[in-house]
């Protein structure tokens, strides 16, 4: 039959498609849901075909027999107040259907980066469930569509901290430095589309102090399983500890592609009695070695191209980029909905579980906005109180990092298209009783910070990225203001202990010995940060570090994860949000503390893991 619906659009179908039952037919984009209702006791066996868009639900009855000759056009119903504001074609069938079939999904999932993309891929695999994935910035299904500033992992002539595909936030590092940047992708694939593809999984260490919290779930031997599950190692392939199936693939830069610095330091490190460590994700790894990268022939492997390209074809999973969420909506303590911006206009959209993958700034953002956080933050802003958790934005982590930058010798080959990191030391600060806390990767191309006048393209000379993990110094994110396009303030506060300047002042002093190493000599010309005078003391470097330390771009904790006797937990270990009902948060803002590795391992772990909770029922 050939029926011409709504703006023109026509649909063909059969009625055999119709009584197939699972029709959805795509039209212009729209999907199209073809829904079986039977009237118990009725005698009528009616079916509708339905497909929705921003204001109206389009539906069409048809008895078993045929499609009914009308056909109903209705606007959608508000979530504050349910039930039709007006329909054209009146059917009197209408009431039973928004009764029984109101439109909503089993899943909203606020955000498509590396937890969201994963959760929404997996919880779809299974057809009864229906998923909507909302994502701030744009979609890019196919490769070719991708931006060069997205796929081109080492870089590109554009630059990804000024791009659109960056939220570009702010926020405060110490007392003493001057504001920093704070990059987080606004794209499908969120951060891990403009990341810098280190692929590090945390110590096992990490995920028992988690458990030893009040998380018993979240082992290492738990996670393990779901460490594997992500990647596909090409240098380890199906072995002990990795795999050759994941979504996301792994290598290692082979010894003859190590640029001339990048094996000065491999030699400066193994010369000073580092251990060699050809495998950083060995649970093992200490020492130096090449970094395990996502990013195979150079592109950004990131979950929007792991994961969502596999499921972009499920009828039952939605994608709507460029649809900002502003708040969720509840009623009672029980999230049913969410309230988003798209094309200007504001919509609200209802599901049977909201899931916040927005990362560790806009998901804490999203809940002070909604009315869970601390009550007194929330009344002076004039937030109706939702639900009292005095834990949302706060114990805010990230890996404080600094910098180590030489001028290099004329000869030296600075080339902004090659990769820049190719080497990372991991080691254990003197007296420390934390595994691994130091960190130290070697770039090859250093350049000016762009918030100083900086250009990415402009070489400095090379550097060494300083990275403490386990600090012990949190800080906190608050609201300015009731706005959503109004970042939160982010107050990093580092270096506060004794314990952190002191390891990262180990640091600083053991990248300069590094170089002293004869490979050196033909590569550096000086020394451009610290100087020696800052080097001096114990008190000139603290200086440094005091206004120097910058984000090492993972922001972890705002949402924490931990036992009913925590009041400073957010969420419980399967993500739902304490005294809320159908809310959970799935991202890096659920970590308790910021693992010793790049966090984005471990966000993809938290997604996959909790879609498993989600199919359990758990
Ligand atoms: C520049 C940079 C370099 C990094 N380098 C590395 C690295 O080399 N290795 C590593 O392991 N980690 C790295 N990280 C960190 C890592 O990428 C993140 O920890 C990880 O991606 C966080 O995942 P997430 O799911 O918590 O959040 P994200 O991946 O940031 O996803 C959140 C998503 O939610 C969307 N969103 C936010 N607010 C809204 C809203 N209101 N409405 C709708 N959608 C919204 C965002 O646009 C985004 O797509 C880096 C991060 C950055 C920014």
């Amino acid at each position: 039959m050939d029926k011409n619906l709504d703006g023109g659009a026509t649909l063909q179908h059969t009625r055999q498609d119709v009584a197939s039952g699972q029709l959805v037919a795509r039209q212009d984009e729209r999907p199209w849901l073809f829904v079986r209702y039977e009237k118990q006791g009725s005698g009528i066996d009616i079916l509708s075909l339905w497909y929705i868009d921003a204001s109206f639900y389009h539906i069409y009855h048809a008895t078993a027999a045929s499609l009914l000759p009308h056909s109903v056009r209705c606007r959608r119903p508000s979530l504050s107040a349910p039930g039709p504001e007006a329909c054209c074609g009146e059917s009197p069938l209408l009431p039973m259907f928004l009764e029984d079939c109101l439109m909503q999904y089993d899943h909203i999932v606020l955000g498509a980066g590396s937890a969201g993309a994963i959760v929404a891929t997996r919880l779809s695999e299974d057809p009864q469930r229906s998923v909507l994935l909302i994502e701030a910035g744009p979609d890019y299904p196919t490769l070719e569509q991708l931006p060069d500033e997205v796929k081109h992992g080492y870089a590109t002539a554009t630059d990804i901290m000024v791009s659109d595909h960056n939220w570009q936030f702010v926020g405060k590092a110490t007392d003493k430095a001057p504001e920093m940047m704070v990059p987080r992708g606004k794209v499908t694939g969120g951060s891990s589309a403009i990341n810098g593809q280190v692929f590090l999984r945390g110590v096992p260490q990490d995920y028992d102090a988690w458990a030893a919290m009040g998380n018993d779930e979240w082992h290492f031997e738990h996670c393990f399983e779901y460490l594997r599950k992500i990647e596909t190692d090409t240098d380890f392939g199906d072995s002990d500890f990795h795999s050759a199936n994941g979504p996301i693939i792994v290598r290692r830069f082979k010894r003859d592609e190590w640029l001339p610095d990048q094996r000065a330091f491999y030699n400066a490190c193994r010369a000073a009695g580092f251990p060699d460590s050809p495998d950083h994700n060995h649970p093992d790894a200490t020492g130096i070695g090449p970094v395990p990268c996502n990013n195979p022939n150079g592109i950004r492997w990131s979950t929007a191209l792991g994961y969502l390209s596999q499921a972009r074809h499920r009828l039952n999973l939605t994608i709507r980029p460029d649809c900002m969420v502003h708040r969720i909506i509840f009623d009672g303590t029980k999230a049913v909905g969410v309230e988003v911006e798209s094309g200007g206009q504001r919509f609200t959209v209802a599901g049977k579980e909201i899931i916040l993958s927005s990362g560790a700034i806009a998901s804490p953002h999203l809940l002070l906005l909604s009315g869970v956080g601390p009550q007194e933050h929330l009344r002076s802003f004039n937030i109706p109180v939702v639900h009292h958790l005095p834990g949302v934005g706060q114990n805010l982590r990230d890996h404080p990092i600094i910098y180590i930058t030489w001028r290099t010798q004329k000869e030296h080959p600075l080339d902004p298209l090659a990769p820049r990191i190719q080497m990372a030391l991991r080691w254990t600060a003197e007296g420390s009783p934390l595994r691994n806390d130091l960190m130290i990767f070697m770039s090859s191309f250093a350049t000016e910070r762009v918030n100083r006048g900086g250009d990415r393209m402009e070489p400095l000379g090379i550097r060494m990225l300083g990275v403490l993990d386990l600090a012990t110094s949190a800080g906190e994110l608050r609201l300015q203001s009731t706005d959503p396009h109004v970042q939160p303030f982010l107050d990093y506060r580092y270096l506060q202990e004794e314990f952190d300047r002191r390891r990262m002042r180990e640091m600083v002093r053991r990248a300069v010995q590094l170089v002293k190493h004869e490979d050196f000599q033909s590569i550096i010309a000086e020394r451009i940060e610290p100087t020696d005078a800052e080097l001096a003391s114990d008190e000139a470097l603290n200086e440094y570090l005091l206004r120097e330390v910058t984000t090492g771009q993972h922001i972890s904790g705002t949402c924490k994860m931990g036992p009913a006797s925590d009041p400073m937990a957010v969420v419980d270990q399967h993500g739902h949000v304490r005294g809320i009902q159908n809310l959970r948060v799935v991202d890096a803002s659920i970590m308790p503390d910021c693992i010793r590795a790049n966090t984005n391992v471990t966000t993809m772990m938290i997604g996959e893991r909790i879609a498993d909770f989600i199919r359990q029922g758990r």
